[in-house]
C-alpha cells in the first residue's frame, strides 16, 4: 500500500496556499471548536487516558482537559490583539516610510507530541498554530493506543480536516513525515529523538521548537521550612507519577538537614495517600513494561539508602513513591532523568556545593528552590541557568499561561504556551511602504555621491561612543 503522509501533507500545504486559514474570524471559530471537542468528548478522553496510562480523573480534568479548553478560549480572544500590524517607533525621519510588522502565518507546520500529558502536549502547540493561521498535521505518541486512535476519530469532528489532520503511527511514520518539507515543527519529547528531528529539519531549513526534558533539581534552604518544602516537592512528584518534563527529579539539602527531610517526606506521603499509592485512584501507572523496567534497574542499581520503599506491581505497571537519601555523584538516579516516582536526595555541605552540583550538569528545563532569603535567590538567577526558575513550589508553574515555557541548552529551545505560542507560530513580516514625497529626503543616496553625501551618509561610523566605565 502506498503511504497517503506525502498526500496529506500536500493537502494541507494547498490549504495554506488557498487562503482558508487566514481570515481571524475562521481561526477564533477553529480554536473554539478545540475548546468543545475537549469539553464534549472529555469522558472518552478520559477513558483512553484511564487505559493507556492510568492517569487519576482529577488530574486528566485539570491537567489536561480544562487547560486546553481554558487556552483555546483565551487565545481565541486575545487573538485579534496578538495579529494586529505593529509600527515600531522609529527616527523621525523614517516616519515617512510607515515601517510596518505583519504577522504571517509561517505556513503547514507539523506537530510531534509525546505520551505523558498527551492532550495538553498535543493541543498547546496546535492552540498557536490555529491562533497563527498555519495547517497542521498532529502526530501523537505511539505510546497510547487508545489516546492516539480517539484523536484520529473525534479531531475531524470538530476541526476543519481540509486545515488539520491527526496522523498515527510509529517510529517508520514519524520517519516519514520528517522526510517531507514543513514550514515549523515542534517537537516534544526526549533529546535523543529531538536530535534525529533537529537533522530532518535542517535538511528542509526548517525552523523548530524543541521543548525537551533533563533534570530538573531542586535545593532547599536550611533555614526554609522543611515540612513545607516536602510537602510541596511531593505534590509536584506525584503528578502523573513522576512522568513530568517539569517533576522535581532530585533534592539537594545540606547534609543535617536530610534526615527531617525524610521524615517529612514520610509524614505527606502517609497523609495523602492513607492506604499506600500502590491502588490509589489518585495515582496512575508507568506509562509502558519498557518504562517500568528502566525505573526499576535504576533502583536496584543505586547505592544510596531507600528511606520510602515504594511496593511495585509489576503486571499493573505500578510504583509507589520511593525516596532514597544518600545519593553520590555517579549513581545511577542521577545518571539520566528519572521520569517517575523515585526521588533521590542528595546531600551537600553548603549551598555554593548545591549551586556547583547543578552548574557541573546540563542546563535543566526548571530549577526548583526552596528558600526566605531574597539575595540567594537572586544568586541563583545570575549565577545557574535553566528553563525556567521556581521558587517556593513545583509545578503550579504551569498553571500561569502568560509566562513563557521553554528550556535551555539540552532542555530544548522556543517558546511556548498562549501568546508565546502563536509568535511561535508567526512569521515577523517587515515591511516599509516609501512614499514618492521622500524623494527628496533619499536624494543623498544616488550616485555619484557629492563629497556633502558621503558625509551624511558615514555619519554613523562617527557616533560617539560612552567612554569606557570598567
Ligand atoms: P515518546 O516516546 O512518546 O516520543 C515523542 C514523539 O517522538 C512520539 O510522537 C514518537 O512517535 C516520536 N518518536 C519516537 N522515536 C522517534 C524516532 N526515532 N524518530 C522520529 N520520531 C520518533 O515520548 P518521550 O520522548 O519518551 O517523552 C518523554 C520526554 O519528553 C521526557 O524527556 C520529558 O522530559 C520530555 N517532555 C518535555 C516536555 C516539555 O514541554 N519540555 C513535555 C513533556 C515531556
Amino acid at each position: 500500500m502506498t503511504s497517503t503522509i506525502p498526500k496529506i501533507r500536500d493537502a494541507l500545504h494547498a490549504t495554506f496556499r488557498s487562503g482558508l486559514t487566514r481570515p481571524l474570524p475562521w481561526r477564533q471559530h477553529q480554536l473554539y471548536q478545540l475548546a468543545r471537542m475537549a469539553q464534549n468528548e472529555r469522558e472518552l478522553i478520559y477513558d483512553a487516558l484511564q487505559i493507556d496510562l492510568g492517569k487519576p480523573k482529577t488530574e486528566v480534568l485539570v491537567n489536561e482537559v480544562g487547560s486546553i479548553i481554558a487556552r483555546a478560549v483565551k487565545s481565541a480572544k486575545q487573538l485579534p490583539e496578538w495579529a494586529k500590524t505593529e509600527y515600531p517607533d522609529v527616527a523621525d525621519r523614517q516616519k515617512l516610510w510607515k515601517p510596518a510588522i505583519y504577522k504571517a502565518p509561517k505556513g503547514n507546520v507539523l506537530i510531534i507530541s509525546p505520551w505523558n500529558y498527551p492532550m495538553v502536549l498535543s493541543f498547546q502547540p496546535l492552540i498557536g498554530a490555529i491562533a497563527a493561521g498555519c495547517t497542521a498535521v498532529l502526530k501523537p505518541s505511539e505510546l497510547l493506543p487508545t489516546f492516539s486512535q480517539l484523536l484520529e476519530e473525534i479531531v475531524p469532528k470538530y476541526l476543519d480536516p481540509n486545515a488539520y489532520r491527526v496522523v498515527n503511527g510509529a517510529v517508520p511514520e514519524t520517519t516519514e513525515l520528517l522526510e517531507l518539507q514543513w514550514d515549523h515543527i515542534f517537537y516534544t519529547g526526549n533529546g535523543k529523538v529531538a536530535r534525529i528531528v533537529a537533522s530532518a529539519a535542517a535538511k528542509h531549513l526548517s525552523p523548530l521548537t524543541l521543548e525537551l526534558g533533563g533534570k530538573s533539581p531542586v535545593i532547599i534552604d536550611s533555614a526554609y521550612d522543611i515540612d513545607l518544602a516536602a510537602k510541596r516537592i511531593l505534590w509536584g512528584k506525584c503528578n502523573n507519577a513522576g512522568q513530568i518534563c517539569v517533576a522535581p527529579d532530585y533534592v539537594l539539602i545540606q547534609r543535617d538537614k536530610q534526615d527531617e527531610l525524610v521524615k517529612a517526606f514520610q509524614k505527606h506521603y502517609n497523609a495523602f495517600f492513607p492506604k499506600g499509592a500502590l491502588d490509589s485512584p489518585s495515582f496512575g501507572s508507568i506509562v509502558s513494561d519498557s518504562h517500568y523496567k528502566r525505573l526499576i534497574s535504576l533502583l536496584s542499581r543505586t547505592k544510596g539508602e531507600v528511606v520510602l520503599r515504594g511496593r511495585a506491581d509489576a503486571a499493573r505497571r505500578r510504583l509507589e513513591p520511593t525516596i532514597v537519601k544518600d545519593v553520590v555523584d555517579g549513581d545511577s538516579l542521577l545518571e539520566e532523568e528519572i521520569f517517575g516516582p523515585i526521588l533521590p536526595i542528595v546531600p551537600v555541605d553548603s549551598l555554593q556545593q548545591a549551586i556547583n552540583f547543578v552548574n557541573a550538569r546540563s542546563h535543566p528545563l526548571v530549577l526548583y528552590t526552596f528558600s526566605d532569603n531574597e539575595s540567594l535567590k537572586q544568586q541563583l538567577v545570575s549565577e545557574t541557568q535553566s528553563g525556567g526558575i521556581v521558587f517556593n513550589d513545583t509545578f503550579q508553574q504551569l498553571a500561569v499561561s502568560e509566562l513563557p515555557f521553554a528550556g535551555v541548552g539540552e532542555s530544548g529551545y522556543g517558546y511556548q504556551f498562549m501568546k508565546h505560542t502563536y509568535d511561535t507560530f508567526t512569521q515577523l513580516r517587515s515591511s516599509i511602504d516609501m512614499p514618492k514625497e521622500a524623494e527628496a529626503q533619499l536624494a543623498m543616496r544616488y550616485l555619484p555621491h557629492s563629497e556633502e553625501a558621503v558625509k551624511a551618509l558615514t555619519a554613523a561610523v562617527y557616533t560617539p561612543i560612552p567612554p569606557n566605565r570598567l
